[in-house]
């Protein structure tokens, strides 16, 4: 790239850094969970318009280019996408990335974990939110529930210390706290519990159903006692904690405790919209440039430019601005699928 050197990392309005992409590879899901995808029937993006890997990395290689060391595959299920392990072999060759993870649901881990380390994966986050079989069945309209247990122990096995995420939902896993948290350390994994989100696509979501980093704290301590607080070392979402014991977890309080202001994330959707916040009405169009032909110091000089007019702050106006109802109609929606969760990858 010829362009001369920004000053990095890029910085926005709020003096964010660019720091943090998340990769949706597809919009595709094997669950139908209910506070991500309830509804029966979903838009798709097109075929033809998701992005080939050799577009994906011209698109990583310029954002690397701009300070990005922080990439994060997830989806929809990443493990639906072809050939996966490829895009991940690709991406780890990449000395500017520093940390290259991906978030799954678990369902396709077994067969894909040990290829998943042979590519170059440095870590991996498995999304879990009970330990019941039927009670998986209602939240994932799914039978897969063995074998997402399966995945979690070749997690353990190939990634050790990996993360467990756990939406917590008042009347739905609220009772599983502990059990959440005794499991993660059998597993000798770190177990982040995030509070329900009225994201585009949680059709369901109600307030009374948000299970604050509060209650989460004064559940836990009344079962294990003392829960000090770990100092932060980066822009994480999560607060860490630890117990007495040693055990360390994470709560990511996006709903009651934003944490806007540390933000250094933003997402590419499988299509190649490039989105600057998960509330985000609208995202910068990066497929039809790069389809377009052009050039890496286009593509560079456009997301510069949008990096540098983020004022973003989607889950503090949403703490203002909230009703109990959803964020994002279900008809608009349906006009829309980069309104989704699912579509951007969380
Ligand atoms: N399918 C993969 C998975 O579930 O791990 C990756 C994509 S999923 C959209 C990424 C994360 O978003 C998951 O950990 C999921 O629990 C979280 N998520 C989805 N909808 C949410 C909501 N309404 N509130 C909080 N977290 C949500
Ligand atoms: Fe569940 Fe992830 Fe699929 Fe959403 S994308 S339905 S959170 S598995
Ligand atoms: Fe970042 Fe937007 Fe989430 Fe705030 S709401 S933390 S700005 S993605």
């Amino acid at each position: 790239m010829s362009t001369s050197l920004p000053p990095l990392p890029l910085r926005d309005v709020h003096q964010r850094p660019l720091r943090n992409l998340r990769l949706s590879v597809t919009d595709r899901c094997n669950l139908r969970c209910q506070y991500c995808m309830p509804e029966d029937e979903y838009a798709w993006l097109p075929r033809h318009d998701i992005l080939h890997f050799e577009e994906i990395e011209r698109l990583v290689d310029v954002f690397l280019f701009l300070g990005v060391d922080k990439v994060r595959l997830t989806g929809g299920e990443p493990l639906l996408r072809r050939d996966v392990t490829e895009l991940v072999a690709r991406l780890a060759s990449r000395l500017g990335i520093r940390d290259l993870a991906m978030t799954t649901n678990g369902v396709l881990l077994r067969p894909a974990a040990p290829d998943l380390k042979r590519a170059g994966l440095h870590r991996l986050t498995v999304s879990l939110d009970t330990l019941q079989a039927d009670r998986f069945e209602r939240l994932s309209r799914s039978a897969e529930f063995h074998r997402v247990l399966d995945g979690l122990e070749a997690a353990a096995e190939y990634f050790p210390g990996f993360k467990i995420d756990t939406v917590a939902i008042r009347g739905v896993n609220d009772d599983e706290v502990i059990a959440l948290l005794d499991r993660a350390r059998a597993l000798g994994a770190e177990l982040r519990f995030i509070e329900y989100m009225d994201v585009g696509g949680a059709t369901h979501w109600s307030q009374s159903q948000v299970v604050s980093r509060a209650e989460l704290l004064g559940m836990i301590a009344a079962h294990y006692g003392a829960v000090a607080p770990v100092d932060r070392v980066d822009a994480a979402p999560a607060d860490r904690f630890r117990l007495a014991h040693g055990q360390t977890f994470g709560i990511i309080a996006s709903t009651t405790t934003p944490f806007c202001a540390d933000c250094d994330r933003s997402r590419l959707t499988a299509d190649g919209l490039w989105y600057l916040c998960l509330y985000a009405a609208r995202g910068t169009d990066l497929r039809g440039p790069l389809r377009g032909g052009a050039s890496a110091d286009a593509l560079a000089t456009l997301i510069r430019g949008v990096w540098q007019a983020r004022t973003d702050r989607g889950a503090e106006t949403r703490q203002v601005v909230r009703a109990d109802a959803p964020f994002i109609p279900l008809s608009a929606l349906k006009r829309d699928p980069h309104l989704e969760m699912h579509t951007r990858g969380g």
